[in-house]
């Protein structure tokens, strides 16, 4: 807060926003447009409640499995389902997976002592792409590879750049990614059995439900805590009040208010980093942001494709609300935000029918 002031902001959210490069009025939009999908969201938790057999939904079973998933996928089955799928979007994503695959770009095996969990890296050098992965054959690996080789596109999108234009902010390192996960995502869900239907979109909406409502939990936190930290120091107890009355706010009655999580504020590593207040909310703009251009493009076809490989080679460059217009998207309109919250809304819905 006095390094805020010191330096001339506004105040500690200035910083963070200047850090994504978006402003206040993309902000709230964003937020707005997260708070009108809270009831979807409890719709969800209520129905998963009922699937489990419980009248209300502890914190505890948010992240309990339903449904059943036996698809089991060899490696090449894998890489020719990517391939196959980001066909259909279009040729030159396609290539590039089958690219990535043909060229071992992919250490995929787990073993001893390597590390666990998935990342892409670009080696500008070279102009390509290395992925780290731990490949078990399951649905789940094949969507974070998919995940991963978007990475690797939005690499491939910015060949040629100079060094200083490359890259992205925090708010947009994710378009790519969740663009090429909700392809694949979108395509299995089409063809598999009702019972691993119910586990992808569990599986899914899991997912999205921390990065929406519990990220939005995590906004109030952030802001009370700020608010009440520049009259006095905080005890565990304050934290722990503020957090529930966050959760409250947000899960609202999707979970059993005799069961929230007092602790979250120590137990994730995300309210801590003293460089970066509000770390939180850019994932809630990533995974939306991803999920917007998936809504443009299943509303314009094909002619979007060019303009989407443009903005993706752009991300490194100016102010996002900027760059985006310029691709004709609006951040800064509820409108844009909900047409990617209308996809999550659709799965929920389909998540109640089965
Ligand atoms: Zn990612």
């Amino acid at each position: 807060m006095t390094l805020s002031k010191w330096r001339g902001r506004d105040d500690v959210l200035h910083a963070a926003l200047d850090r994504n490069r978006i402003d206040r009025e993309t902000l709230e939009a964003l937020l707005e447009s997260m708070r009108d999908s809270f009831p979807s969201f409890r719709s969800y938790l209520k129905s998963k409640a009922k699937k489990l057999g419980k009248e209300k939904l502890p914190w505890w079973d948010l992240f309990a499995p339903v449904g059943e998933i036996d698809l089991k996928y060899t490696w090449k089955e894998t890489a020719d389902y990517i391939v196959e799928q980001f066909n259909r979007f279009s040729n030159e994503l396609g290539d590039f997976a089958r690219t990535a695959f043909d060229n071992r770009w992919i250490d995929a095996e787990p073993r001893d002592g390597k590390r666990g969990g998935a990342f892409c890296m670009g080696v500008p050098g070279v102009e390509e792409s290395r992925i780290l992965a731990n490949f078990d054959g399951s649905f789940d690996q094949l969507t974070t590879l998919a995940h991963e080789l978007g990475h690797g596109f939005h690499n491939y999108c910015q060949k040629g750049l100079p060094m200083l234009r490359r890259g992205a902010p925090m708010t947009l390192a994710e378009t790519a990614s969740i663009f090429c996960e909700t392809i694949v995502f979108n395509a299995a869900l089409e063809t598999a059995p009702e019972n691993a239907q119910l586990a992808i979109l569990e599986n899914q909406l899991m997912g999205a439900t921390q990065v929406i409502v519990d990220i939005y939990s995590r906004y109030i936190f952030e802001s009370e805590v700020i608010k009440r930290r520049e009259k006095s120091e905080l005890s565990a107890d304050e934290f722990c009040e503020i957090i529930i009355d966050a959760q409250k706010q947000t899960y609202g009655d999707g979970l059993d208010e005799n069961y929230l999580h007092p602790y979250m504020w120590l137990l994730k590593p995300h309210y801590y980093y003293a460089e970066a207040h509000f770390y939180n909310y850019p994932y809630a703009f990533g995974l939306l942001f991803g999920l917007g251009m998936y809504a443009v493009y299943q509303r314009e076809g094909e002619s979007f494709i060019p303009r989407y490989k443009e903005l993706l080679r752009n991300t490194g460059e100016g102010k996002v609300a900027d760059l985006a217009a310029r691709f004709d998207i609006d951040v800064k309109s509820v409108d844009f935000w909900k047409g990617s919250l209308a996809i999550i809304e659709d799965r929920v819905n389909k998540y109640i029918a089965l």
